[in-house]
């Protein structure tokens, strides 16, 4: 079968314009400039790659932006003391904390101690619940990076069996959610399958739609994918290679080159779903800074 690629990379670029030609005529109204903060607490390399993508990409469309880099021993009461500062800032649209935080400090507390306003990560209670009744809410970056990306490539949704790999709070559970929901892009049948799924190829293997997001390099192969699925890769894994000059490539949970032959749609690693999140990121920000959802 011969496969369509979900460019991400090259979607994210016009999303990109469209959002920068709408700032531009944001701002020669009058109107001031979106702002986004992100706060990195500690050194993780792959971490301080996302936050620094993120600053560029806010750059790149005339949004303001502000990093605010906090030690690895900062406690979680003083981060807690930050984010208060930052929901109180009138000149910020919205902000987040960028996941994984070091041990210490519990990620759940820092998450539902942003004001759910400036949530534009989306991962609030109260984001959550609107999203899970079909409400306006900031949706989690990932997921609604993948339904952009569904519905720019007309890919249909609506009575498909979908099945998603993995339930975290930011990429699978919501995923699962947004799918089912009835709406443009929606009303699959879903199936969320993690760690205690019992035969994870039989799910694997009936899905129209197949959403992986793991953290397994390649763990995905060809007997466990029905033929002309599509398939959206969401693992990002460092893998150690000597032959790359940086001692490492990127890998996702899909063995591409066997998986892709089957399928119609598939997303690559990297340049499918990596660059559609950093971009939802910016929709949502621009939403915070129209009040589209909260005034
Ligand atoms: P987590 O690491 O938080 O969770 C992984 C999930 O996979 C868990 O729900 C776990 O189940 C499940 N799981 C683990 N092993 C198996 C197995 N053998 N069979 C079935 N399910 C299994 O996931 P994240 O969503 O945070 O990240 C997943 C991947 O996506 C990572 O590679 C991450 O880097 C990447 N990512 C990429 C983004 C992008 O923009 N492209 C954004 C966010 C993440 P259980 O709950 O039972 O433990």
């Amino acid at each position: 079968m011969s496969y369509k690629l979900l460019n991400g990379k090259e979607l994210s670029q016009t999303i990109k314009g469209e959002i920068k030609q709408e700032v531009d005529a944001m701002v020669a109204n009058g109107h001031p400039r979106p702002h986004l903060a992100a706060v990195l607490v500690g050194n993780d390399g792959a971490s301080e790659t996302y936050v620094g993508h993120k600053v560029k990409m806010c750059d790149a469309v005339g949004f303001e932006s502000s990093l605010i880099r906090l030690n690895e021993d900062t406690s979680e009461e003083e981060l807690l003391e930050k984010i208060e500062q930052l929901n109180q800032q009138e000149d910020l649209d919205g902000f987040i904390v960028q996941l994984p935080l070091p041990k210490h400090i519990d990620a759940r507390k820092v998450t539902q101690a942003i004001d759910y306003r400036k949530d534009v990560d989306g991962f609030h209670p109260v984001n959550v619940g609107r999203m899970a009744q079909n409400l306006p809410s900031y949706l989690p970056a990932t997921p609604y990076g993948i339904l952009e990306l569904l519905e720019r490539n007309n890919v249909e949704t609506s009575g498909k069996e979908c099945v998603v790999v993995g339930r975290s709070n930011i990429v699978g559970s919501p995923m699962s959610i947004l799918l089912a929901r009835n709406a443009k892009v929606g009303n699959c049948t879903v199936t969320l399958c993690h760690s205690r799924t019992k035969d994870l190829k039989y799910h694997t293997s009936r899905a129209d739609i197949l959403v992986v997001a793991l953290g397994k390099p390649e763990f995905i192969t060809a007997d466990m994918v029905k033929e002309g699925a599509v398939v959206i890769d969401v693992g990002i894994t460092r893998v150690k290679d000597d032959s790359k000059k940086r001692g490492y490539r990127l890998a996702g949970d899909i063995k591409f080159d066997e998986v892709a032959p089957k399928c119609s749609f598939i997303t690559p690693v990297p340049g499918g779903v990596g660059p559609m999140t950093v971009i939802s990121l910016l929709k949502n920000t621009l939403k915070a800074s129209r009040k589209e959802i909260y005034t």
